[in-house]
């Protein structure tokens, strides 16, 4: 296992984040905004998308863990943290690194639901769709992705590589 091609470099990162503040922060037009990210990578561009956004932005996390330390799903997505959020009647934006399968989002996003918000949002900064199982609506999306597993920006594999400020593929035997 080894990193390999760079695919987004810091530089087309930081633009196109910025770039997503913008759409968001025009969509919202000055409504306090509560952004739910998902743990653990989300948090490089929650923050940096955050910078973007101006104030009234409220931000929680949640945890949220399938894969364990391999590069497939690993069962059912485990949540945690939720049980403490208050998100009545708030705008939330939702907001993970990658949609992959879809399972994830969605298992979140339905927690979210029931916690009765006045509006829900989706916020990725990849989108893998080739591997999608379960449709999930994207309301601001960073890039496409193909089915490669990718790292850095927040990425990790197996707790390795999310300092990296680019985002690379990491290269597998037999994928
Ligand atoms: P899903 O539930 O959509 O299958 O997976 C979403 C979660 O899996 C993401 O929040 C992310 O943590 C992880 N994930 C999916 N694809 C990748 C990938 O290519 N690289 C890394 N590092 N994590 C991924
Ligand atoms: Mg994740």
């Amino acid at each position: 296992m080894a990193i390999g091609r760079v695919l987004f470099t810091a530089g087309s990162i930081a633009r196109r984040v910025g770039e997503l503040a913008a759409e968001i922060r025009r969509d919202y037009a000055g409504r306090p905004l509560t952004i739910v990210g998902v743990l653990q990578g989300a948090v490089t561009f929650v923050a940096d998308l955050r910078e973007g956004l101006g104030p009234q932005v409220a931000v929680e996390f949640v945890e949220a863990s399938s894969y364990g330390d391999g590069t497939e799903p690993q069962g059912p997505v485990a949540l945690g943290q939720a049980g403490g959020l208050d998100l009545a009647g708030r705008d939330v934006l939702l907001v993970d690194d990658i949609v992959d399968t879809g399972r994830t989002l969605a298992a979140v996003r339905s927690e979210v639901e029931a916690m009765g918000p006045r509006s829900v949002r989706t916020c990725v900064l990849l989108d893998k769709p080739s591997r999608r199982q379960i449709a999930v609506p994207l309301d601001y999306c960073g890039f496409v992705v193909g089915n490669v597993f990718v790292v850095g920006y927040g990425l990790d594999h197996a707790g390795r590589y999310r300092d990296l400020p680019h985002i690379a593929r990491l290269e597998l035997a037999g994928r």
